[in-house]
């Protein structure tokens, strides 16, 4: 039988020999206090430690993405690299599994607990890769909440295996190496405003206290993020989504919003690539959009700087009668969406 010792350099081997950057892991002693989502318990009886892992994106393809030169090559990066981290967690579970270990492999995005008020809609994942990475050591938490890391950034997608081995839990990094400096940009290339300024959020795992920008409604994001609009408040630039509907200022009206933007936009030409969401239905897909605040936070202030820039002077995202999208100058987007039919034009604004 394998010491916490050997089983714990074993998994991160395991993980490292296919590429995750960064291992860590948590234990329910180190987990104790957490939200709900630390409860490894939920995904499985008897759960003891949990390991979770970064997997890096590629910098070259988000630069053309927050450039709005490339849509696809990063999406499909995106996308990929999640379902590697799903892949690789599986793999490890599976594997002590055959050994008499049983583990279980989360998924790497897009599971949420159906047992909350509204179900699936309360978008309440299984278990939070988030929460283990701050508590493991995998990365810290950004101003923005987002995971950076010390060599990617904000850059990389999470992954966790959780299983009832005991482990050696790793220690969360130390708060004087954060590189977050509050810039602030995460919050600026939000469109959504989901940050609250000033306000923080604080969570304690296993005695110590981890804090975090407030944020709003998720509704928010949901709203932004799930493609449905995202024009900057100066009209200069926006996301990836064509959509023109109203962002709102009070979190209440987010989900009133969101109900009518998805039911407007469902008859627009389909985009190509892009994801089966479970909150979407069989019918639509998702297509990454925005991520604006994880993919601009590079280690470097200069480069993050950069990256903003890139992204405020990137235009506005139409949508051509093929599905494909480019981006235009400000005055370019007006005129092409004025000169739409009623009908297809309020696919992406209200009249
Ligand atoms: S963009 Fe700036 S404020 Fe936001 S998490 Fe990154 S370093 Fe921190
Ligand atoms: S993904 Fe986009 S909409 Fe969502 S919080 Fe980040 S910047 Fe805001």
């Amino acid at each position: 039988m394998q010491s916490p010792r050997e089983l714990t350099d074993f998994a991160t081997e395991y993980l490292t020999i296919q590429g995750a950057s960064t291992v860590g892991v948590s234990t329910t002693e180190t987990l104790a206090g957490g939200p709900p989502s630390t409860d490894l318990g939920y995904v499985l009886k008897g759960a003891r430690s949990a390991v979770t892992f970064a997997l890096p994106l590629d910098q070259d393809k988000i630069i053309k993405y927050l450039a709005k030169e490339d849509h696809a090559a990063h999406q499909a990066d995106n996308f990929r690299t999640g379902n590697v981290a799903t892949g690789l967690a599986v793999g490890l579970a599976s594997f002590w599994n055959q050994h008499g270990i049983p583990s279980y492999g989360v998924c790497s995005n897009t599971v949420y607990r159906p047992d909350t008020p509204r179900g699936m809609v309360d978008f309440l994942p299984d278990i939070s890769h988030r929460y283990l990475a701050a508590c493991s050591g995998v990365g810290w938490f950004g101003f923005s909440g987002n995971i950076i890391t010390e060599k990617h950034g904000a850059a990389v997608l999470l992954g966790t295996t959780v299983t009832t081995a005991e482990l050696e839990p790793t220690e969360p990094l130390p708060e004087d190496d954060k590189y977050c400096d509050e810039c602030q940009l995460c919050r600026a290339s939000c469109t959504s405003g989901l940050f609250d300024k000033g306000e923080k959020s604080t969570v304690t795992m296993g005695g110590k206290d981890f804090s975090y920008s407030k944020r709003k409604s998720y509704h928010r994001c949901d709203l932004v993020c799930g493609g449905f609009t995202g024009l900057s408040k100066n009209g200069k630039w926006s996301t990836w989504s064509p959509g023109r509907f109203e962002i709102p200022e009070n979190d209440e009206e987010f989900m009133p919003a969101l109900i009518e933007a998805m039911k407007a936009s469902a008859p627009r030409p389909k985009i190509s690539g892009g994801l089966f969401h479970p909150a979407m239905g069989s019918t639509r897909k998702l297509n990454l959009t925005c991520g604006n605040c994880q993919l601009l936070c590079h280690p470097d202030r200069d480069e993050r700087k950069r990256r903003y820039k890139l992204l405020i002077n990137s235009g506005v995202v139409v949508q051509h009668e093929d599905g494909s999208l480019e981006a235009v100058p400000p005055k370019t987007a007006r005129k092409h969406l004025s000169e739409m039919g009623p009908e297809r034009r309020a696919t992406y604004e209200k009249g």
